[in-house]
């Protein structure tokens, strides 16, 4: 059975469409449909409510109390899903129910293969977005041990040993694309072109997508706290050498150094230079702090269909 993970967030003009689509495409072979209700406040769960009434045995509903972002949308549909195969894909039908199709196919033809993943192809962007993810895909890869395929997306259709070893991670911070990396497994990448969006519009800004890469540097590596040691010796080795300089032009040739200005950009400098990486180990720690407090990554106000009283 195919589990497809739809995370809805204001989508109640989209999950009827979406539906009517996946139920074309997949009707005639065994699938189920889990929708996960990211506290949206429009009628989203009305919509949802009256499809599962409709379709007992294809669509299940878990809805949050609140929004909880998308990545923890998918770690609810994960739990709430049990098929074989599953499905992430969103619920504005620029993920095709026609390519999970195709991927599902691909899957079942290769049984090396874990996972088909799709990579967005031809981006719609700007210059500005394509440089800024490409600066985000060469760093990353640089700094972390596992390896980031640039452009892939979370729509991907894995097995049960991939969603397990998901569930199996208890991170708070989710970054989906890092932990599909992490986890491994045999990965196909195949070209899709994402669809003009049909309904509602994008929920990610760009300073939403900025505060996302960040979140995956830092959840994928330590490198920035390295960055900081070698910082420091370095300065510390370049200021050990000024220093003899300074103090042996004044002993043997009794140069007196004018300093104002040196003094007042270096002490600026590494003012900024200290701030910035007290920063840098405050966001590793802001994460400690969060993942000690153990809190639920969401919470679930109702569940239909899940076989599940709540
Ligand atoms: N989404 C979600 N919670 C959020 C934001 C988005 O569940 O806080 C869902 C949204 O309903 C959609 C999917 O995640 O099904 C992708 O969102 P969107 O289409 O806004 O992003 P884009 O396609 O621009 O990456
Ligand atoms: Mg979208």
């Amino acid at each position: 059975m195919l589990s497809l993970i739809v995370p809805c967030y204001n989508e109640e003009r989209g999950v009827l469409p979406f539906f009517e689509e996946a139920k074309r495409v997949f009707d005639g072979s065994e699938y189920e449909i889990v929708f996960v209700n990211d506290g949206s406040n429009d009628g989203t769960f009305q919509e949802l409510k009256d499809l599962a009434k409709l379709h007992e045995n294809t669509v299940r509903v878990v809805s949050f109390s609140r929004n909880f972002g998308k990545e923890a949308a998918l770690l609810a549909g994960l739990k709430h899903a049990a098929g074989e195969f599953l499905c992430f894909i969103d619920a504005d039908l620029q993920q095709l129910p026609e390519t999970a199709k195709e991927m599902l196919a691909i899957l079942e033809e290769a049984p090396q293969l874990d996972c088909v993943c799709a990579v967005q192809e031809k981006r719609r962007e700007g210059l500005f977005s394509t440089v800024m993810k490409g600066a985000f895909y060469k760093t990353i890869n640089a700094l972390s041990d596992v390896h980031f395929e640039s452009g892939a997306s979370d729509f991907r259709v894995f097995r049960r040993n991939v969603a397990n070893a998901l569930l199996d991670m208890t991170e708070h911070y989710r970054f989906t694309k890092g932990l599909f990396a992490w986890v491994g497994f045999e990965t196909r990448y195949i070209p899709y072109r994402a669809s003009e969006r049909q309904n509602g519009k994008s929920r990610f800004s760009f300073w939403r997508l900025l505060r996302y890469a960040f979140d995956g540097i830092i959840s994928f590596t330590a490198a920035p706290l390295r960055l900081a040691v070698i910082a420091g010796i370095i300065t510390a080795l370049g200021s050990l050498t000024y220093l003899l300089v300074v103090v042996i032009q004044k002993l043997f040739f009794a140069i007196d150094v004018p300093g104002y200005a040196t003094i007042v950009t270096l002490i600026l400098f590494f003012g900024g230079a200290n701030l910035f990486f007290i920063g840098v180990v405050g966001e590793y720690l802001a994460r400690v702090f969060t993942q000690t407090k153990n809190r639920p990554p969401y919470i679930i106000k109702a569940t239909i269909n899940t076989g599940e009283q709540k």
